[in-house]
């Protein structure tokens, strides 16, 4: 049996692949140097990626996309990580995360204003961290107040992809009612349009990921229709974590880009194993660069399996989205193993891994953001051992607390 079929992909998802890999090599590696070393997001990439219909594929097809599968978006990520993690990005932020949880939860104008921006190439920002309130989101103090038939939204958020180059935003907020009474953490959309009280103040200098700007927004009275609510079943206030279920399918969309950057440096340092002479053969010809081979595809091998198992499958509790314990598992290896293989591969190169004239130092600089950013891979582990233990695990001391003194009494 070959690996492929391994895989169980379909004629219609090897097509997909097949057409991704074109792309990717005939568009966007010629580009991938020069948009890591301006830093400029990549708007020629992003309308190309529109125009071959990668932005939008998980869109329903009534609303104007082609209703694919997360596994076929992460067939496409793998395909533009392997030369460019900027351009990955896109397509994971086009077809995961914000636009999942519109699709699944928003009203019939959010639906039609999100499916019009994304599939035109636009790539949605979710805004949910702030200075205080990183991992532990619930500790934001963003607030979304209701003024009659609006909310007026209020706060700072930091570390937002997209930044300056998004239109569409999907706001996470405190919600208060009229009398000042907090409710709960809702979701709000908004279209960025500089006049309309949502500003970015500052663009991070990143390690790496330079094409793609992460920013801080504030937002200043923003005041939107109370119809820009995203609604889950469990309502405005306490669909929160309704709304964070949309983060699984960016979870296995961000493992996936580190999946496919460690795939893209196996084949450079293949390549460089096979034709660099030291000692007057090929470098592969030894044992000790056999093996780190060997380990390095390994470990891409089981990501990709856990990576496609992850978008393969659906949560428990809500059939929109991949399984919350099997995305986070998936997150966290396929990220931990990609930093080790691309590591192993700059090593392999030798002096010219360390040179900015070959994309290994890039790609090192680029994955090792996967083990922070969508949940960082202490706080998914968290949630993995939580689910295994069948036991809420709060990470705040009153929260542990509580949760002692609940399991005392119960003994
Ligand atoms: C490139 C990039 C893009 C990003 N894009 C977005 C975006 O688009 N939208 C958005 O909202 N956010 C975004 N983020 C922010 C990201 O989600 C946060 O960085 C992440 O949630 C961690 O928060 P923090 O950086 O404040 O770290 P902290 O929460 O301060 O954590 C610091 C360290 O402590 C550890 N830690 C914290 N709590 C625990 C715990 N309970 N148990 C064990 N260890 C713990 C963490 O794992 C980490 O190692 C992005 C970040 C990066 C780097």
């Amino acid at each position: 049996m070959t690996a492929t079929a391994v895989l169980g992909l379909s004629e219609d998802e090897l097509a997909l692949q097949g057409r991704a890999r074109a792309f990717a090599r005939d568009i966007v590696a010629p580009r991938a140097a020069a948009i890591d070393h301006d830093g400029e997001y990549p708007w020629d990439i992003a309308k190309a990626l529109a125009a071959h219909g990668f932005c939008g594929m998980t869109i329903p097809t009534a609303l104007g996309g082609q209703g694919r599968s997360y596994l076929d978006a992460v067939l496409v990520i793998e395909e533009m990580a392997k030369c460019c993690t900027v351009t990955a990005r896109i397509v994971v932020e086009t077809n995961m995360g914000a636009i999942s949880t519109v699709m699944a939860y928003g009203n019939d104008a959010q639906k039609k204003l999100a499916a019009s921006l994304v599939l035109a190439g636009d790539k949605p920002a979710i805004c949910i961290t702030e200075p205080e309130a990183g991992s532990d989101a619930l500790a934001m103090t963003t607030r979304a107040d209701k003024r009659g038939e609006s909310y007026v939204i209020n706060g700072k958020k930091h570390w937002i992809t997209g930044a300056g180059v998004s239109r569409l935003h999907l706001i996470f907020a405190k919600v208060f009612d009229e009398r000042g009474h907090e409710l709960g953490i809702g979701g709000f959309l908004a279209v960025r349009d500089e006049t309309n009280g949502l500003r970015v103040t500052k663009r991070e200098k990143t390690m790496g990921l330079r094409g793609m700007p992460e920013g801080e927004i504030i937002f200043e009275e923003l005041t939107l229709p109370a119809t820009m609510a995203v609604l889950p079943p469990s309502g405005l206030e306490r669909g929160f974590a309704e709304l964070m279920n949309a983060y699984n399918s960016q979870r296995v969309g961000a493992g996936t880009v580190a999946m496919g950057v460690a795939a893209g440096a196996i084949d450079h340092a293949l390549n460089w194993a096979k034709t660099r002479e030291q000692f007057g053969r090929p470098i592969g010809e030894f044992q000790g660069l056999q093996w780190m081979l060997a380990d390095m595809q390994i470990g891409l091998n089981a990501a990709r399996l856990m990576l496609y198992q992850a978008a393969r499958s659906r949560g428990p509790d809500n059939s929109a989205f991949p399984d919350p314990m099997l995305s986070a598992q998936a997150k966290i290896f396929s990220s931990e193993t990609a930093i080790r293989i691309v590591n192993d591969a700059l090593q392999i190169f030798g002096a010219r891994g360390y040179s900015r004239d070959l994309p290994l130092e890039r790609m090192a600089r680029d994955v090792r953001m996967f083990t922070i950013g969508g949940g960082t891979a202490q706080v998914l582990r968290t949630l993995v051992a939580s689910k295994m233990l069948g036991w809420k695990l709060p990470q705040t001391r009153d929260g542990y607390a509580s949760r002692i003194s609940m399991r005392d009494a119960a003994e």
